[in-house]
Parts: structure tokens; C-alpha cells; sequence
């Protein structure tokens, strides 16, 4: 992974000295990037620059020390779960893992209840001793049926009713969206399940884990090969013109790859505000939500759960989510849907560029759906290539 200057890449692939052209330019070394980079490098020998506008790897999953010394997760809680063996073992080329299962409270009418909801949450808010059976029919009596489940309002009401609805999700939804339930597609909510047992875990997935160095670290050992340059903390708008390549991945918003000709696409910001505090511990788990829409953080995450640091002080930060800023969750909504669409056809219609990754392809993807896409793209390459070795790099002309 040389990691070299704008003059350099201007110059080619160093490891060739000969003023080359590149023959991937890849936008974005995040997850997307930086797994089609190195499958591509180390994969079909490919020369590839990867550049990235902020000044390090690792996208939104970077991890750092803070100035205490304790890991912390720059952009927010990123925990690993999957249920594909096959995503597993490509990262399990890059690190070793450390077991670790999530767990979130959530900050509800003066108590700190599981979430998901499960058998604990509904009989400490409601101070009964139900178990599993009577929780399912205490549930089914409070659910409000609904024919058409087109919202993450309907996914909810559906299943729990409304009180619940309201103490958990309602308020929680419009902090983080700035959008009403209602409003938002049934697959935002549906991504937090209910249940009437004692499992308290967030995740259900076969694999949960984390990179037992930290995702940065995993990151660095998947771009360690001679064929990839890294350009850190450059704009793909400072290099369009200024680098040969052949091919271009762009992992980036995509409407501002088109200078936004249809409008802006709207994605959800936040503002982390991290904190080091002089105790060991803070909270019983990782993350604690807060759906009252009088506090105004969603959540608080301290970083020693997920790494199991141990340290006599201890890592927080608070996310509080905001309209303007980076782009970090596409906004899953019917028009925004359409809006994705024209510029999907626009991308179909420009020769020579490849569309990846959450910013890329505007979908509310976990790291391991982007790790699946990218490697995807991979064997859709690796095969034209097979195919008609040539095919790909004349495409781009
Ligand atoms: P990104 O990580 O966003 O990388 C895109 C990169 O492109 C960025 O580094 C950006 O700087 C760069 N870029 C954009 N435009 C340009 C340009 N014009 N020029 C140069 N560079 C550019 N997923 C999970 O599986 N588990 C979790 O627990 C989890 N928690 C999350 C918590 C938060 C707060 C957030 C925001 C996301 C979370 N995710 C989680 C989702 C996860 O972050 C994404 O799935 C993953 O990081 C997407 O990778 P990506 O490469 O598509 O995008
Ligand atoms: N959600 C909620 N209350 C909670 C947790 C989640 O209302 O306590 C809703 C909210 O709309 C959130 C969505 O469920 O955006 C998905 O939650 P998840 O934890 O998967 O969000 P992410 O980790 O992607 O921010």
C-alpha cells in the first residue's frame, strides 16, 4: 500500500516507473473501495489508485486511539455480524477476530430496558412476571393490525402497538431521520425486531465479532500489496483530470458524481461528540438509546464493550443526528427511491465508471452487505475478463 503524493499518482503506478496509466481509479476507501482495490490488485494484477478525500482508510469504520489511549470508533458504534461464511473468510484474510456480541438499553420512563424489546423490557416497564406464552398474548392484544405494511410506522404498530410504538420508536425515528415513521420506508424499523424471550442480544446473526486490532488495522493489511497507491485526502475532483486511469469506481455520493443534475439526493448526518471520562466504566453495554425526543442524542456508545481495552478511564461519544454534514445514511423513502433511479439509468448510460457501496449505490447497507457488493463487482469483472481478457479495459476507451 505505498502511500504516495498527487505528483506521484499523476505519474502512474509506482511500483512500474513508466508513466502508465492506472487501470482502476477507485473513489472511496472504505469498505467498497478498499475490498474491490485489493481483490483487483491481488486478485487479477491490476494497477489501482485509491484515494480518498478524508486523511485516512477505513471509510466510516475507522478506528483510532483517542488521546488517552482507548480505541474508539471515529464515526460511530460499527459492530460486525453476518450470516455469510463466505464474507467471513475473505476478512478473515485480513485479521483475527475477537467474539462479541451487542447488547443496547434504551433510556425509557425512568428504567434501562433491553432493546430489541423482549420478555425482560415488557415486565420491567410494566412491573409484571409474564413469561414467554402470556408476553406473546400480552403483544397480540396491544398489536394494531394493519392490511398494508408500506411504512416503518405500519411495521411497528403491526406488531406491538401503539404505546410501545411510542415510547421506543417513535421518538428515536424523528431524532435520527428527521422524519416521522410514517414516512419512512417499513425496512428502517424492521431492522429492530421484537421479541418475547429473554435474548438480548441486537443481532441474531451467525457471526458477530469484531477485528480483534480494530478495523483500521484490518483495513492496512488488506491494502498492504505493491499494485495499489493510496492518495489520502484528495477530492476525486482534483485528480478527474489530472491522473490516466482506465476504469473508474466511484464509491462517493452519486449525486454529486453528476454535480447533482436531478437534485439533491438526501442523506441523514450526525454530530459525534466524543468524550474521555476519569472512571473505568460508564455503562452496563455498549450503547444505550434514548427514544425521549426531549434528549437530544439518540445514543451513547462507550467504546471499551466493543474492544474489551481495559483501561482505567473510558471512551464515550454521544450521536446527535443532523441534516447537514457528512452523508452518512441514505434515506430509505419512495421518492428518494425514484430520485436514485434517474441517476442509477444516468450511471447505466457513462461508459467506464462503476457505481459502489452505500454512497454509491444510495442503499442503507451494514458493512457486510458492502463487502458482499464488492466482491460481487469483483466476479462480474473477473469473469468479462475471462471471458474476453480485453473486453474490460477497452470499455472505458
Ligand atoms: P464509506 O465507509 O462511507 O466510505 C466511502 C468513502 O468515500 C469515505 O471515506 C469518503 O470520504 C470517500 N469519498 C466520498 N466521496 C469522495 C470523493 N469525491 N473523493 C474522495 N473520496 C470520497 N454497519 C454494520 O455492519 N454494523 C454497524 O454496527 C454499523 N454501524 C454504523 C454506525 C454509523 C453511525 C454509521 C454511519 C454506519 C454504520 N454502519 C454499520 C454502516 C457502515 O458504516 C457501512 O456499511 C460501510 O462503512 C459502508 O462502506 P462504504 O465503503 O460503502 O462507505
Ligand atoms: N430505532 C428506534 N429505536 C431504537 C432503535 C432503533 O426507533 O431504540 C429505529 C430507528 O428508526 C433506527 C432504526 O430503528 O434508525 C434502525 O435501527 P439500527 O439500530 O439498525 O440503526 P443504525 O445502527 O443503522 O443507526
Amino acid at each position: 500500500m505505498p502511500a504516495i503524493t498527487l505528483e506521484e499518482a499523476i505519474d502512474g503506478p509506482s511500483h512500474l516507473h513508466d508513466n502508465q496509466p492506472y487501470d482502476y481509479l477507485i473513489v472511496g476507501a472504505g469498505f467498497a473501495g478498499s475490498v474491490i482495490a485489493e481483490r483487483l490488485a491481488a486478485g487479477l494484477g491490476q494497477n489501482v489508485l485509491l484515494i480518498d478525500r478524508r486523511e485516512h482508510i477505513a471509510g466510516n469504520a475507522y478506528d483510532c486511539k483517542d488521546a488517552a489511549g482507548i480505541m474508539i470508533h471515529r464515526y460511530g458504534p460499527h459492530i460486525f455480524h453476518t450470516n455469510a461464511q463466505r464474507i467471513v473468510d475473505y476478512l478473515s484474510q485480513f485479521t483475527e477476530w475477537r467474539p462479541y456480541e451487542h447488547r443496547v438499553l434504551a433510556s425509557v420512563d425512568e428504567h434501562l430496558v433491553p432493546i430489541p424489546i423482549n420478555l425482560t423490557t415488557l415486565n420491567e416497564l410494566f412491573g409484571l412476571s409474564m413469561n414467554e406464552e402470556q408476553a406473546q398474548a400480552f403483544l397480540a392484544s396491544r398489536a394494531e393490525p394493519v392490511a398494508n405494511i408500506r411504512t416503518s410506522e405500519d411495521v411497528v404498530i403491526n406488531q406491538i402497538g401503539r404505546e410501545l410504538y411510542e415510547k421506543f420508536f417513535r421518538g428515536y425515528t424523528r431524532k435520527q431521520w428527521g422524519l416521522d415513521p410514517s414516512e419512512l420506508d417499513r425496512s428502517v424499523t424492521s431492522r429492530v425486531p421484537t421479541r418475547t424471550n429473554t435474548d438480548d442480544r441486537y443481532f441474531t446473526d451467525t457471526f458477530q465479532m469484531m477485528p480483534a486490532q480494530g478495523y483500521t488495522h484490518m483495513f492496512e493489511q488488506m491494502l498492504d500489496h505493491s499494485r495499489i497507491d493510496l492518495l489520502l485526502a484528495t477530492d476525486f475532483n482534483v485528480v478527474r483530470d489530472r491522473v490516466q486511469y482506465k476504469q473508474l469506481i466511484y464509491c462517493g455520493p452519486i449525486d454529486e458524481f453528476f454535480d447533482h443534475c436531478f437534485g439533491k439526493l438526501p442523506y441523514r448526518s450526525l454530530r459525534f461528540q466524543h468524550e474521555t471520562l476519569p472512571q473505568t466504566q460508564l455503562q452496563d453495554v455498549a450503547v444505550v438509546n434514548f427514544p425521549d425526543p426531549a434528549v437530544p442524542h439518540t445514543r451513547i456508545t462507550e467504546y471499551k464493550h466493543l474492544t474489551g481495552q481495559i483501561h482505567a478511564h473510558t471512551s464515550i461519544s454521544y450521536e446527535f443526528p443532523c441534516a447537514e454534514g457528512e452523508p452518512y445514511y441514505p434515506i430509505p423513502r419512495p421518492e428518494n427511491a425514484e430520485l436514485y433511479k434517474r441517476y442509477n439509468t444516468l450511471a447505466d448510460n457513462t461508459p467506464g465508471v462503476t457505481f459502489l457501496g452505500r454512497l454509491g449505490t444510495y442503499k442503507y447497507y451494514n458493512m457486510d452487505q458492502v463487502v458482499g457488493q464488492a466482491l460481487a463487482l469483483y466476479q462480474r469483472i473477473e469473469a468479462e475478463l475471462q471471458g474476453n481478457p480485453r473486453a474490460v479495459k477497452l470499455e472505458a476507451g
